[in-house]
């Protein structure tokens, strides 16, 4: 069975050794305040700056998902009101999750703007350039989901004050970790706010992140397999040039091969068409029957989500799936067209 889905989505071969690896090393078994456990954590931080290319300024730590970050930025660097532009399901929820907890008196006091990169939902990313644009007419914070492009493509990573992703898409692991990045400005912020009224609040991860500790029991298993997997991929400068030359070589695909096909790509303004999460539209039969015979013919495509959920598939564009994976996709949407 090979899979599409854009999250959770298909893991590095890889991971299944060196899961084996951190039982039987006992890594998994060691107390999260031991020098040979902050030693992993440190590693994975430095591995995460060197590899993604974050500025040695920005801060990373370690969260258990994305969901998570999401809450962290309402309740510790959120003072009056957090601005959700978006155009599909996970800006929407991330909305629904930040007025729960800061549930905004006056939208014009706004100091924080939260954008999803890369909308897993629709298809859809927000340019480096765009995000260029709201850093020049935003004073305040920007904070960027980025769950399903980070480690897939590359960033600007100076553009926003706090970047997240769970690593169940383009990092290409199990579930169950986040990354989270945060600039000076940022824990600036976080210090003026002074919130610390929880077990997640920003300023207590941060104490103890400087420590190569966690507030809690972290998911070891998960952090060792995030030090592994960086050891392994190349530079993001590199996985950026393949991630998307091979969006370039799908929309072409479907503009060309697929044309006069059942399906068509979602999205038609090209200049917003995401790199790593690709969305095909068609008739709720025709989706439906086409993610059957690529389940029968062993491949796994994404379901659509939210409003798109019963018409359209998805292709995860991850950095995990190789170059025979697509072909195997394209085989199989080439003779289905016929
Ligand atoms: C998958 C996804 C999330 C949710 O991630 P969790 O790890 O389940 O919290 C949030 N935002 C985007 C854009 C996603 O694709």
């Amino acid at each position: 069975m090979i899979t599409f889905y854009p999250g959770p989505s298909k893991v590095y071969p890889q991971v299944a050794d060196y899961a084996a690896e951190a039982v039987r090393s006992g890594i998994v078994s060691l107390n999260h305040r031991s020098a040979g456990f902050m030693d992993v954590v440190k590693e994975t931080v430095r591995l995460l700056h060197e590899k993604l290319d974050i500025p040695a300024d920005y801060h990373v730590a370690l969260v258990s998902s994305a969901t998570e970050c999401w809450e962290i930025v309402a309740q510790s660097l959120t003072a009056e009101a957090s601005l959700h532009p978006h155009n599909g399901a996970f800006g929407k929820k991330w909305v629904d999750y930040a007025y729960k907890i800061k549930q905004p008196t006056s939208l014009s006091d706004a100091d924080v703007l939260c954008i999803v990169q890369n909308e897993t939902s629709n298809g859809t990313q927000v340019s480096m350039e765009t995000l260029a644009k709201f850093r020049q007419e935003f004073s305040a914070l920007i904070a960027v989901d980025a769950v399903s492009s980070m480690a897939g493509i590359a960033f600007d990573w100076t553009l926003a004050d706090v970047w997240f992703a769970s690593v169940q898409k383009c990092f290409g692991l199990p579930a169950g970790l986040a990354v989270l990045i945060y600039s000076p400005a940022a824990l600036k912020r976080a210090e003026e706010i002074g919130e610390n009224a929880h077990y997640n609040s920003l300023l207590f991860i941060h104490e103890n992140f400087s420590k190569f500790q966690t507030p809690y029991t972290p998911n070891g298993l998960g952090i060792y397999l995030l030090m592994r997997v960086l050891q392994q991929v190349p530079p993001i400068a590199q996985v950026n040039v393949i991630t998307k030359k091979r969006a370039a070589d799908w929309y072409a695909f479907f503009e060309q091969e697929m044309s006069g096909s059942l399906f068509r790509i979602l999205i038609s303004d090209t200049a917003i068409r995401s790199d790593t999460v690709i969305a095909v539209e068609g008739s709720e039969p025709d989706i439906k029957a086409i993610k059957t015979a690529a389940q029968q013919a062993g491949i796994t495509l994404g379901n659509g989500y939210g409003d798109w959920k019963n018409t359209t598939f998805r292709i995860a564009n991850f950095p995990a799936i190789t170059d025979e994976e697509i072909g195997t996709l394209k085989q199989f949407l080439r003779s289905y067209k016929r």
